[in-house]
């Protein structure tokens, strides 16, 4: 490091509270050195109300960048001065692209997802999405997915504090993009039963498998997979999950969500350097 970080190196940020546990320094850092790229990636402890200030500061200090995560991901776009159009539709920002002192935001979370499916053989256009959940990860898919041309997007939530999110959610995706999609109580498990039977693919972008929520599913049984069904998990931690299990007994192909964490870091390393990420080569160091 000593001998890679000069005078001119530039600095892209990650601003979230928590922030100490996350592997994107680690990430980002090893993509920059494999491509010899002259950035440096560091993570700050930025809360909500210091979010402001911290964007006065990638002005000021002409950083490169930053990732952004909770609780920042939904207040960060007013301070800047453009959005994508997933960016805007989803309401979020997880990367801050700083071209000569214009911030422009995007969220990746939903491009890694379509990434990750497409490294995985997995193409969705054009076809049924059911996807569960209607908090930061599970918009940024529907969005993304809407986008890119998935051609009907059944959600399922819990009436619970994300319901209207969804309720939102599904409006802009009927209103701006071509794809349809409609919203359903996820305690109707008869209609869950039914949208699931001629789905090409099932979403679990819930925290429903991960601590505190391990060993419990979103969907109740194997009798609602098929083996012709893909299955993906957004959570990864832990890899395996009760509902893949499930899945994969019916011998359904199946994703967890290590891919999208992937994908989503490899979006925003190539909105900073305009190169995609070494993929092969950050797969290897992961595992
Ligand atoms: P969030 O808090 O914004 O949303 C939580 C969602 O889970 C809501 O839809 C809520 O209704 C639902 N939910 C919570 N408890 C539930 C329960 N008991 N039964 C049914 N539904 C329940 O969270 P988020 O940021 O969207 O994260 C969701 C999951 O996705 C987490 O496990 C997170 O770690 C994971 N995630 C993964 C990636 C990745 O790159 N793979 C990226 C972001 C988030």
């Amino acid at each position: 490091m000593s001998e890679r970080i000069t005078g001119h190196t530039e600095l892209i940020g990650l601003m979230a509270y928590p922030i100490r546990h996350s592997s994107s320094p680690a990430m980002q850092n090893e993509a920059f050195a494999k491509l010899g790229y002259d950035y440096a990636y560091l993570a700050f402890e930025v809360s909500a109300d210091e979010i402001e200030d911290a964007v006065k500061a990638i002005r000021t200090l002409k950083m490169r960048g930053s990732n952004v995560s909770m609780p920042n991901k939904t207040l960060v776009g007013q301070y800047l001065d453009e959005l994508s159009p997933a960016a805007e539709m989803c309401g979020a920002v997880n990367t801050i692209v700083n071209d000569h002192g214009h911030l422009t935001g995007h969220i990746t979370d939903g491009i890694g997802f379509m990434a990750a499916l497409k490294d995985n053989n997995i193409n969705a256009i054009g076809k049924k999405m059911t996807i569960v959940g209607a908090g930061g990860a599970a918009t940024a898919i529907e969005i993304q997915a809407a986008l890119d041309g998935v051609g009907e997007i059944v959600i399922f939530n819990r009436k619970d504090e994300f319901w209207d999110r969804a309720v939102s959610t599904v409006e802009k995706i009927n209103t701006r993009t071509s794809s349809h999609a409609v919203l359903y109580d996820l305690a109707d498990l008869d209609q869950l039963k039914k949208e699931m039977a001629d789905s090409y693919i099932f979403v679990n972008a819930t925290g429903v498998g991960m601590k505190p929520l391990e060993g419990q599913s979103v969907v109740p049984d194997k009798s609602y997979f098929r083996p012709e069904l893909i299955v993906v998990d957004v959570p990864y931690s832990p890899l395996e999950t009760a509902m893949r299990s499930m899945a994969k007994e019916v011998g359904c192909k199946t994703m967890n969500g290590l891919g999208m964490m992937l994908f989503q870091g490899s979006a925003a390393f190539e909105l900073w350097t305009g190169e995609p990420m070494p993929i092969e080569h950050m797969k290897e160091i992961l595992n």
